[in-house]
């Protein structure tokens, strides 16, 4: 038996597990709490596609009391 709560707490660990999407305004945004997570590790370009793994620093927030990291994905479309 699986409640709401964690059942938003595991699709958000999905989420963060398959990558959100990188703005390069707003950075990656948590899955859970929608807080800017902070980049612990930016990896090169490949292509046009960046990689970064963050930390939600969100203190009442799942993912950062399980430290659970969040992908983030950043794609270069200009000059397409
Ligand atoms: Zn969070």
């Amino acid at each position: 038996m699986i409640d709401g709560i964690s059942a938003m707490i595991v699709n958000a660990k999905r989420q963060a597990d398959n990558g959100v999407v990188y703005s390069p305004r707003q950075g990656a945004l948590c899955p859970y709490c929608a807080t800017r997570a902070k980049p612990y590790a930016t990896r090169k370009w490949d292509g046009n596609l960046r990689i970064r793994f963050h930390l939600c620093r969100n203190q009442k927030c799942a993912l950062s009391q399980m430290r659970i990291s969040i992908k983030s994905i950043e794609e270069d479309t200009a000059g397409e």
